[in-house]
């Protein structure tokens, strides 16, 4: 049996409070909300925090509101089950409900809340074991060791991003408002990334994601999210792809983007989706044509690594095909895309 480490729990009841723990206690402090992935981490050794700054007493996480003006305001807090079945949320950021939605399974979902879900640490097939496992195989860059698994020779952990929400929060223009000792800052969830899979985001230590804010769109805007796994019920992904579009009046595409993830250590932009898409009619044969052209775009730029379950020749090929499903399903507002 895999047991918890002993920590300390701290259950502050504002955020002012929570950042005054992370600075009191400095690197052996770290927040938890659900716990549904910092948990399990902690039974494998992989975090040794001595103090556990609780979010799930502070009312202002769960602040969940549409704005007059169309923001949508979701507290760092809200369960991730909770965006999912919100009529709100389902209405202006589809996307985000879809990919809420396809996180692990029911009781992970009530419990994983948004916040977790954007902070999530990047996952590895040769780093979310045991620690009796890690230790035979000698550890690796991104802990206790000093090689790479999946890159030999590596100086760099190549680990990926697995955060469903995130790449639908990039394809939404989302910000997240953070909250340290230096006070409030808003960064657009763009800026938040390193290439980096030990560290892939730029946050200090006493720093407390309050809110995500996505902001209004126009009144034709798509969404959809296709996510690769093992098993429909409950896995990470191997692969997911989130898609915007922004249709006109007229039914040609004025706005598109098309975010990925589960490849490497960062969400990553398919740079060329825009410009193909932007200008053309959102259905038809000419759309169908502009969406094969993207997932040709999106093959070539893609190439996943063995550092996830999954064969990653396998995964690549799988690109193609996810982008141009997710493309239509968001064009019919028929997504999700994933397998049952
Ligand atoms: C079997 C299984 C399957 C899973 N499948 C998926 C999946 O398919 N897709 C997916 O995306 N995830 C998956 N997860 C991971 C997890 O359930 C979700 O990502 C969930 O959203 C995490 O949220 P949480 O509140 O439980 O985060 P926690 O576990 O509490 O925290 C996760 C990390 O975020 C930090 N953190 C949490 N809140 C904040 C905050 N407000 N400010 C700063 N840092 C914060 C913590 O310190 C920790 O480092 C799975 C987990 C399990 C056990
Ligand atoms: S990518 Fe390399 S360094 Fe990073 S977790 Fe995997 S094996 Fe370790």
């Amino acid at each position: 049996m895999l047991r918890l480490p002993k920590t300390r729990v701290a259950k502050p009841t504002t955020v002012a409070q929570a950042v005054a723990l992370l600075v009191e206690h400095g690197e052996v402090a770290m927040p938890i909300a659900g716990g549904t992935d910092l948990l399990p981490n902690m039974k494998h050794g992989l975090f040794e925090p001595e103090v556990l700054v609780a979010l799930g007493g502070i009312k202002e996480l769960q602040r969940f509101e549409l704005q007059t003006d169309g923001t949508l305001i979701l507290g760092a807090g809200v369960s991730l089950d909770r965006i999912a079945a919100d009529e709100r949320v389902q209405r202006t950021a589809p996307a985000l409900a879809q990919a809420a939605g396809l996180v692990a399974g029911p009781q992970l979902r009530r419990m994983g809340t948004l916040g977790g879900n954007v902070m999530l640490d990047t996952r590895c097939q040769w780093y979310n074991q045991t620690h009796f496992w890690r230790q035979a195989l000698g550890y690796c860059l991104k802990k206790d060791g000093t090689v790479c698994h999946v890159v030999a020779g590596g100086k760099k952990c190549v680990a990926a991003a697995s955060n469903d929400t995130a790449p639908t929060l990039m394809t939404l223009q989302a910000t997240l408002v953070f909250e340290g000792r230096s006070g409030r800052r808003e960064v657009a969830i763009d800026d938040l990334w390193h290439t980096d899979g030990i560290h892939n985001k730029k946050l200090g230590t006493d720093e407390i994601l309050v809110e995500v804010r996505v902001p209004p769109r126009a009144t034709g805007h798509r969404g959809a999210y296709g996510k690769l796994r093992e098993r429909g019920s409950i896995d990470y992904p191997m692969l997911g792809v989130a898609a915007r579009l922004d249709v006109g009046r007229d039914g040609a595409v004025e706005g598109a983007d098309l975010v990925l993830v589960a490849l490497q250590a960062r969400p990553v932009r398919v740079r060329r989706a825009a410009e193909l898409l932007i200008g053309v009619p959102s259905s038809g044969d000419n759309f169908a044509e502009a969406v094969a052209a993207v997932a040709e775009a999106a093959y070539a730029q893609a190439h996943p690594m063995p550092n996830i379950p999954g064969d990653h020749e396998w995964r690549r090929e799988m690109v193609p095909v996810y982008v141009a499903r997710t493309l239509h399903a968001a064009a019919t507002g028929t997504g999700p895309v994933h397998h049952v």
